[in-house]
């Protein structure tokens, strides 16, 4: 395992918290397991110096790595009801994600639809030694029916809509985040499984990959 020097200190750790803190992010739980996370393992090492900036990264396969600013506020928007058990995630991507949810619920669940990209994130995970997260090969429209329902889902890619199988998979009081809306104009949105129905808020504007069909190699 590399380990921080230089750029990737833990005083560059730092100034990133600091910065998400200035920038309203307030969980402290969330911003702690930022902080201790090594952002830079899930990065190629040609860009790991620029690990610790606010800023999504090239992971390959035409993806990339969440902005920290964007994992920390959809955590935050997931766990403001309090603790969940069950989460599903979809678009694992480099792992990064997955690896801050898996230290601030019990389990994680994350599908990726590129085998490539899971292969490598499983292996970010186990050398972290994360090891409540189940990956799946899949198509995240379909969510992870078998063992729905879900306290909380997480989609980092933006579908045009909200996928029907996320909803039917949540639990009751559940709560779903997710960035809406094709092309460069998305929106965050949190949907809530209330008794009667569906809550939805329209939050920030967001810029996230596309959401995309079907599983490839
Ligand atoms: N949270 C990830 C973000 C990765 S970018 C990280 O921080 O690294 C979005 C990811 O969603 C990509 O890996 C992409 O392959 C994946 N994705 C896109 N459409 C998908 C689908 N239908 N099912 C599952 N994963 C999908």
């Amino acid at each position: 395992m590399r380990h921080g020097t230089g750029m990737t200190s833990q005083r560059t750790r730092d100034r990133l918290i600091q910065r998400l803190y200035e920038e309203g992010l307030s969980n402290a739980h969330v911003l702690e397991v930022i902080r201790r996370t090594p952002r830079h393992l899930f990065v190629d090492e040609a860009l790991s110096h620029r690990a610790y900036e606010d800023t999504a990264l090239p992971i390959g396969h035409n993806q990339t790595i969440s902005q920290p600013f964007m994992v920390a506020r959809m955590s935050e928007l997931l766990l403001a009801a309090g603790p969940l058990d069950k989460v599903l995630e979809i678009g694992t991507g480099s792992g990064y994600q997955t690896a801050i949810l898996s230290q601030l619920v019990e389990r994680v669940f994350s599908v990726e639809r590129i085998q490539a990209l899971q292969e490598r994130a499983k292996e970010r995970l186990a050398e972290l030694k994360l090891r409540n997260v189940v990956f799946r090969w899949g198509d995240g429209w379909e969510g992870w029916p078998a063992l729905a329902p879900y306290n909380g889902i997480i989609v980092t890619a933006a579908a045009a809509d909200v996928p029907q199988a996320l909803l039917d998979q949540l639990a009751p009081g559940g709560r779903l985040v997710i960035p809406v809306g094709v092309g460069e104009v998305q929106q965050l949105m949190l949907i809530i499984r209330e008794e009667d129905g569906f809550s939805r808020h329209l939050l920030d504007t967001v810029r996230f990959v596309p959401l995309l069909n079907g599983p490839v190699v």
